[in-house]
């Protein structure tokens, strides 16, 4: 896209974020209350509401009202779009059903069926998304896109015996490929497929907010260790889809450095990914089953247990500092099981951040994430939202 179809695309988006409270307003209204151009306001609202998006009605203008001029006012209309979010994680599909309002309809997950093979969890999805719009009163007519999320191409999820075979990333495009034609079929609006936890990073930084973060880093601390960057607005995918890899940046160089599943040794997932601080632990004299019982040993003070939470967040406080300086986040979100071991878990990494990153200025804010289950699900449906007003922006007239 051009410099003036960003601007245009800015200008577009704030439109319809103004809208997204219900009120209803005037062209010049929303001209004054976004500082755009009323003309500029005025072509914008013509092609939202030759799309359906947009209803214009009229009344009277309070201020003219003597006079009896009516005024035409412009709300969104909450029917008119529905998108769909799906999060394939592990044992479940998540789905998120939202309006043009982005208001959540819907949210229901079920489990797969065995087999528990792709096409499976596919047909799975569709009979989900079928029984919520029944539930809903939601016909597929008005469904625009629906947005995927995957296990990201590096992910545990694909090699769940040990390393990543070579070329594992074209079992995540084959899968997506598959994906996108099932449900481009299936229902007739355009399907978008990415990594979950660049939609669940989507989720942390754009989700009731009146303004998205424009950067953002999002870890998540579990079996496997995942990260999604979000830079100057966008989700970074990078020009080989593996960008915001954390898990495997390298950061011990000791004789002693853990196998990673990647092939290499030394990476962050082995340190802190449940396997990784259950062996760091395991290293300090502790014996603890499972993160569970490591969890109660920490609140209990247990040195070795306090040992290994401290050991991770020294880590991971290590490549957010690094990171920060490639991208200087307003925020850094922290998830999955590992970064909620113990209360203060996101306090202990930006303590050990500091170290590694520029001593002056501000830091960013390390917090635990918002949405647990659902945040895929949830940023997966803000993504369709985000590629259905493009696509209307960027279709030819006529
Ligand atoms: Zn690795």
């Amino acid at each position: 896209m051009d410099i003036h179809g960003q601007v245009a695309q800015r200008h577009r988006d704030a439109v319809l974020r103004a809208l997204r409270d219900g009120r209803a307003r005037t062209r010049s209204e929303l001209s004054r209350e976004l500082h755009i151009a009323r003309s500029t306001i005025s072509e914008i609202l013509s092609s939202l509401i030759d799309e359906g998006s947009v209803l214009p009605t009229t009344r009277l203008h309070p201020a003219k009202a003597g006079r009896g001029r009516p005024a035409e006012v412009l709300t969104l209309d909450p029917a008119a779009g529905h998108c769909i979010g799906l999060d394939f994680s592990h044992h479940r599909v998540v789905a998120v059903i939202v309006n043009a309002t982005r208001e959540i309809i819907a949210t229901r997950s079920t489990t797969y069926a065995q087999p528990d093979t792709w096409p499976a969890r596919t047909q799975a999805a569709i009979a989900l998304i079928a029984e919520m719009a029944d539930r809903h009163g939601i016909h597929y007519r008005s469904l625009q896109v629906i947005a995927v999320g995957l296990p990201g191409p590096n992910s545990i999820a694909w090699a769940p015996e040990g390393r990543l075979p070579e070329g594992v990333d074209q079992d995540f495009r084959r899968v997506g490929r598959a994906i996108t034609h099932d449900f481009t079929d299936h229902f007739g609006v355009p399907t978008v497929v990415d990594h979950h936890i660049r939609f669940a990073a989507l989720a942390e930084s754009t989700w009731d907010r009146p303004r998205p973060l424009d950067n953002l880093i999002y870890l998540r601390l579990s079996k496997g260790v995942g990260g999604a960057i979000i830079t100057g607005g966008s989700i970074a995918r990078g020009a080989h889809a593996t960008a915001g890899e954390l898990g495997h940046v390298v950061v011990d160089h000791s004789d002693a450095a853990r196998e990673c599943r990647c092939g290499r040794r030394g990476c962050l997932e082995t340190l802190v990914s449940i396997d990784g601080i259950l062996a760091t632990a395991a290293d300090h004299g502790g014996d603890y089953t499972d993160l569970a019982s490591l969890g109660t040993a920490i609140a209990h003070d247990d040195a070795a247990a306090v040992a290994a939470l401290d050991s991770a967040a020294r880590q991971v406080g290590v490549v957010l500092g690094l990171a920060s300086l490639l991208i200087d986040p307003a925020e850094i979100v922290l998830a999955g099981e590992c970064s909620t071991l113990a209360p203060d878990f996101s306090e202990r990494v930006q303590r050990h951040m500091t170290s590694a990153t520029l001593p002056y200025g501000p830091r960013p804010t390390v917090r635990a994430a918002t949405f647990h289950g659902q945040a895929g699900a949830i940023g997966a449906a803000l993504a369709a939202i985000q590629a259905h007003h493009r696509a209307l922006w960027t279709r030819p007239k006529g």
